[in-house]
């Protein structure tokens, strides 16, 4: 028999801009791609039901601009969060560096007990790739994070990187 346990999942995105936050998100909820993503203004909100293993997650998924002007806007958004997902593109050494102080922000004044994914986006773009996987994976598991390297151009563990967030989330149903 299967459970009908249903739970509801506030998620937040975070990472510089461009990275391809929005286009996660818009792969995720409707399997599509938009050459011409244009920029995140504040937040938006969209949400998605997933099934893993018989149980529902609901999510709630903010994803946040990330320009230097808004920045000040992210605690809204993962206030109250389960999980975060931090993207950088694996193309661009400074996506990475910026996210380890969206780390350090989210240990510091986010929900202690928040379930972190780090995203290397853009995984299609392989010959420009300026930051390892090896490194990368190494971060993540210093700070006990999923590591996951996506490509929401051409889908690659785009579900993969919904589904292991939510096998990482606590057990509990509402
Ligand atoms: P955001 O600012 O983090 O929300 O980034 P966007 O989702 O707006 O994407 C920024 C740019 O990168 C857009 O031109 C997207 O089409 C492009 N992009 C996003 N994801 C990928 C990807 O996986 N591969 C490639 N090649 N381009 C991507
Ligand atoms: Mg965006």
């Amino acid at each position: 028999m299967s459970s009908l346990s249903l739970r509801e999942v506030k998620l937040c995105l975070l990472g510089d801009a461009g990275v391809g936050k929005s286009s996660l998100v818009l792969r995720f909820v409707a399997d599509s791609f938009n050459e011409n993503s244009e920029s995140t203004i504040g937040a938006s909100f969209m949400s998605k039901t997933l099934i893993v293993e018989d149980q529902t997650f609901k999510y709630q998924i903010w994803d946040t601009a990330g320009q230097e002007k808004y920045r000040g806007l992210a605690p809204m958004y993962y206030r109250n969060a389960a999980a975060a997902i931090i993207v950088y593109e694996i193309t661009r050494k400074q996506s990475f560096e910026a996210l380890k102080h969206w780390v350090k922000e989210l240990r510091q004044f986010g929900p202690s007990n928040i379930i972190l994914a780090i995203a290397g986006n853009k995984s299609d773009l392989e010959s420009q790739r300026q930051v390892s996987s090896d490194e990368a994976k190494e971060y993540a598991d210093s700070i006990d994070a999923l590591f996951v390297e996506t490509s929401a151009l051409t889908a690659d563990n785009v579900s993969y990187l919904f589904e292991a967030l939510s096998k990482r989330l606590p057990q509990e149903s509402i």
